[in-house]
């Protein structure tokens, strides 16, 4: 998962690009960057840290222009270096500099970085953006094939997640790979033009109108106006259907974002509906797990009529649980991010609502947490299907082992998170709750994987 941001208008690009970053920080808080065209020369900044700290006000003045791409990262191939932070910078020999950033995993990386490397391409990084920038790269520089020749071919060569944008020194090129797996946006504000990862970006800029990039599509967007490209999305995927990532729904996207057509935060309450629609046990009150299951618990809360009690309190100072690149960190995150309200708890038959479980070992944290504050009973609902293989798109759930849904059967699951019962959605109700359900990915409750190596 990364976020990515661009921006060519009348505005300083740099500080526009910061601002839409800014909104696209759950999707990466590991490293960000940012490069600025002038129309003549590209500058870059990036560095491990979040956009605030990155971005002050001083250095945004540096980075003079009216185009510029930014990144969030969150890492799921490579090191958490500045090499592999993105955007990243192509030089060329006599020609122009370029950058380039994107959101998703390759799946034919390895294939692919050893065929371009074998035609004399060297890579600063392990990162896939470096991969899908040079190889646009070669295809413009050496091979002489204009930039939308050039995404073409580069879209029937690579297998897998990309949302991208290609700047060079007068324009943007945004476009999507043809599963459509991650989410992107365009807009259009006073005197310029936007493109992010998800539509909240649109808002604190003041797009005054925008829409979904679509699979496949390139848009070509410099100061004089845009141009659009539609692919052949179904030639270019070989067959097979589109793979939006329901998880973005689930879990990662602001619930104020609209992406793959729908309203996140209106999905997030039909899932709590539907949880509560197959459950009977009683209890005096609904915790939701803050913030990602907040719209999920009010869902199963009005449906049930049992009361919304936040009764969990969230430090907002500490990352996303599962972004966190190591264990230790990871569990040490825990313990500071979640805290129960004083006598809340006391004597109360609690229904938790979560909206995944991936390891396991933060939802066991919580329920001993709310028990240890005097609950009598703790019943966990979780609303989506079980996690129980990994994410090959961008979703840092990266081992079988490490996923617990992958190891134990639903009821180990309730001994091991010690809660009084479980129950998760399954894939059908997940479906149910969708808008074009057959256009989305499922594979990591599934293991239908959409697209693979080779394929
Ligand atoms: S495998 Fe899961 S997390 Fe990855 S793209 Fe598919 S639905 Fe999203």
């Amino acid at each position: 998962m990364c976020g990515i941001f661009g921006y060519i208008g009348d505005e300083p690009a740099a500080e526009i690009t910061a601002l839409g970053l800014f909104m696209l920080q759950h999707r990466g808080q590991e490293a960000c960057g940012i490069a600025v065209s002038d129309g003549r020369k590209l500058k870059l900044v990036k560095e491990l840290g979040y956009v605030k700290e990155v971005f002050y006000q001083e250095r945004l003045e540096e980075l003079d222009g009216f185009a510029a791409i930014g990144h969030v990262r969150y890492p799921t191939r490579g090191t958490p270096t500045v090499e592999n932070a993105q955007p990243h910078l192509i030089t060329t020999l006599n020609g122009p500099v370029y950058a380039f950033a994107s959101n998703g995993d390759v799946v034919n990386y390895r294939n692919l970085r050893e065929a371009y490397e074998k035609k004399g391409v060297f890579f600063d990084s392990d990162n896939d953006g470096e991969l899908l920038g040079r190889m646009l790269v070669y295809k413009m520089e050496r091979e002489g094939k204009d930039p939308v020749q050039a995404v073409l071919e580069l879209m029937g060569e690579v297998k897998g997640a990309y949302s991208a944008l290609f700047l060079t020194p007068t324009r943007i090129y945004a476009f999507r790979d043809p599963w459509g797996f991650r989410p992107m946006v365009f807009g259009k504000t006073d005197g310029g033009y936007a493109v992010a990862s998800e539509s909240v970006a649109m808002d604190i800029i003041r797009a005054k109108e925008w829409r979904e990039i679509e699979p496949a599509e390139l848009l070509i967007i410099s100061k004089e106006g845009v141009e659009g490209v539609k692919f052949n999305e179904e030639e270019l995927r070989g067959g097979g259907r589109r793979a939006h990532c329901s998880f973005e729904i689930i879990y990662f996207a602001r619930p104020d974002s609209y992406q793959y057509r729908q309203f996140v935060h209106d999905k997030r309450i039909l899932l709590g509906e539907k949880l509560a629609a197959k459950d009977t046990v009683e209890a005096d009150a609904v915790v939701p797990v803050p913030d990602s299951s907040n719209f999920m618990a009010l869902g199963y809360s009005r449906k049930r009529g049992i009361p919304l009690c936040f009764g969990l309190i969230r430090s907002h100072y500490v990352g996303r649980t599962f972004i966190k690149p190591t264990q230790s960190i990871r569990d040490e995150s825990v313990r500071q991010k979640f805290n129960p309200l004083y006598k809340f708890f006391s004597d109360k038959r609690v229904i938790l609502v979560d909206d995944s479980i991936v390891r396991g070992t933060t939802i066991r944290k919580i329920v001993r947490m709310v028990r240890g504050a005097g609950a009598k009973e703790v019943h966990v609902r979780i609303a989506s299907p079980p996690v129980r293989f990994p994410c090959r798109y961008g979703i840092d759930t990266p081992t079988y082992e490490e996923l617990i849904a992958n190891r134990m059967s639903i009821e180990e699951i309730r001994k091991f998170i010690e809660a009084d019962s479980l129950i998760y959605l399954t894939v059908e109700e997940l479906r149910e709750v969708l808008d074009y359900p057959e256009d989305f990915c499922y594979a990591c409750f599934t293991g239908e994987y959409p697209v693979l190596e080779g394929k």
